[in-house]
């Protein structure tokens, strides 16, 4: 698998990703074409997930501008199309407890309405383009994954009611059991209740129709190789294109290929975040889990697990994955997923994976994303550690407003570059230490 880490560049030439999206979404048109001639445009956006889609179309709808986006595969291909569907109201991973502590109370609670608008943005942008996504009822839980954490979960949910005036919900083993499902490992839970899962590679698709109806102009097998300053901008290099731009706004995230941009790459750990969907649940199956609601659910492990139950009655189940994309394909961590899915729903001992596959998320050395402009004329937003579907969104609006010099909520995300990574070159062994230190913590302590 494409490894941002060890590889100088994204080539044409990566397959598609083998996922359950891939398999249930029809695709709305042909592929897009690859930009086979030069052209000059006012802003160039090079990637299109949700962050550039979202900034392209945002670019062309309130700023009128001419503006082209670039994906070296196809809108989606990269994480926007491959995710686990949760829309949910945060990004990075720092909790809004974790928020104060380092920005004080008033930043915290700027940061909670950013997210919401996150939220928000996501809604609108599904309107707008009439985006059939599948969006699922609303409802996240938070689960404790051992009994330790209760406690936690009380205490967090009178904090976010009082301080935030967020209707978060405690709920104890019993309840869970009641009106959630039949989980062995969930001691306690909060309940959020703007969150919601959908069709992630749906969104994507819809977002890249929305943008191009709006007047952006966007083309697929087109990968970025290299670009340099001129008097009016940039010029930027295709296999088949040369481009003159105004603006640069790199929106390639966790797959920003080594060298590409030496300040992002250096500053955005790539890592593997892992998928299964499992085959459906017989009506057997589904009375003895009693799953509700079909609601998102994540547990607090270091090394958390994130899982839903779809609208064809499978399980999508999430985690970490390998450190290495050599190793991303390796059946021990699908297995280990399987496993601890079952370990969850032991009434689900005979169920059998049916797909699998990973994707890269990009991880910041502060546990936060920035949407920012390291240099004139040139922008990006990456970061999001893991949990960028809806920030992502509201991320490309933000950047599209960089881009127009407007001013952007006063956070700290928005102020400072991504800061670099100490011994950026020794990232994967951090990692590594990083996934031991999380075992042995979320068995023992
Ligand atoms: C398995 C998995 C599960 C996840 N689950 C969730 C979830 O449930 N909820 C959530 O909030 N987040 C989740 N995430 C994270 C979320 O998917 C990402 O934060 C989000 O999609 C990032 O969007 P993006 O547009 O910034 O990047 P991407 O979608 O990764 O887009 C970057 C694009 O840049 C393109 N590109 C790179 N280099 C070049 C170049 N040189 N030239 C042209 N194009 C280039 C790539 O082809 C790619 O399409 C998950 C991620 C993974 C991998």
């Amino acid at each position: 698998m494409y490894d941002p880490y060890t590889t100088s560049a994204l080539s044409v030439s990566q397959p598609d990703v083998a996922s359950y999206w891939q398999a249930i979404t029809p695709a709305a048109r042909d592929l897009y074409p690859p930009l086979n001639r030069d052209i000059s445009c006012d802003t160039l956006v090079i990637g299109a997930g949700y962050t550039g889609l979202s900034c392209g179309y945002e670019l062309a709808a309130s700023q009128q501008r001419d503006v082209v986006i670039l994906d070296a595969l196809q809108p989606g291909w990269g994480c926007s199309g491959r995710n686990g569907g949760f829309v949910l109201r945060g990004t990075g991973r720092l909790g809004l407890s974790q928020l104060k502590h380092k920005f004080g109370l008033d930043t915290a609670m700027l940061f909670h309405r950013e997210y919401g608008d996150a939220i928000t943005r996501v809604n609108q942008l599904i309107a707008l383009g009439n985006i059939d996504c599948q969006p699922q009822p609303l409802g996240y839980y938070k689960l404790a994954h051992k009994a330790t954490m209760a406690t936690e979960l009380a205490n967090q949910a009178k904090w976010l009611q009082q301080e935030f005036g967020y209707q978060v919900q405690y709920l104890n083993q019993s309840e869970i059991a009641q009106t959630v499902a039949h989980h062995q490992q969930a001691f306690a839970a909060l309940r959020f209740p703007d969150c919601y899962g959908l069709n992630p590679l749906a969104l994507a698709r819809g977002y890249a129709t929305l943008a191009e109806t709006t007047g952006a102009k966007v083309y697929g097998q087109s990968p970025v190789t290299r670009w340099q300053r001129i008097a009016t901008g940039f010029k930027v290099i295709t296999p088949q294109a040369e481009i003159s731009a105004k603006n640069i706004v790199l929106a390639t995230n966790a797959y920003t290929a080594k060298g590409f941009y030496p300040a992002l790459n250096n500053s955005c750990l790539p890592v593997l975040s892992s998928v299964i969907v499992t085959e459906p649940l017989s009506p057997d199956q589904l009375q003895q889990l009693n799953w509700q609601h079909n609601s998102i659910m994540m547990d607090t492990r270091t090394l958390k697990y994130y899982y839903r139950l779809l609208p064809d009655n499978r399980i999508l189940f999430g985690g970490r994955g390998a450190i290495t994309g050599k190793a991303a394909a390796d059946p021990i961590y699908s297995r280990r997923l399987l496993a601890a899915l079952k370990h969850c729903f032991p009434a689900l001992a005979q169920l059998k994976s049916q797909y699998q596959w990973s994707g890269w998320v990009g991880v910041s050395f502060d546990d936060l994303p920035r949407v920012y402009s390291p240099e004139p004329n040139l922008f990006y937003a990456a970061g999001y550690c893991g949990s960028g579907l809806s920030f992502s969104t509201l991320a490309g609006k933000r950047l599209a407003q960089l881009v127009a010099k407007e001013a952007l909520p006063a956070l700290p995300i928005y102020q400072s570059p991504l800061p670099t990574f100490p011994f950026s070159a020794c990232r994967r062994q951090g990692q590594q230490l990083y996934y031991q230190w999380g075992r042995f913590k979320d068995r023992f302590l």
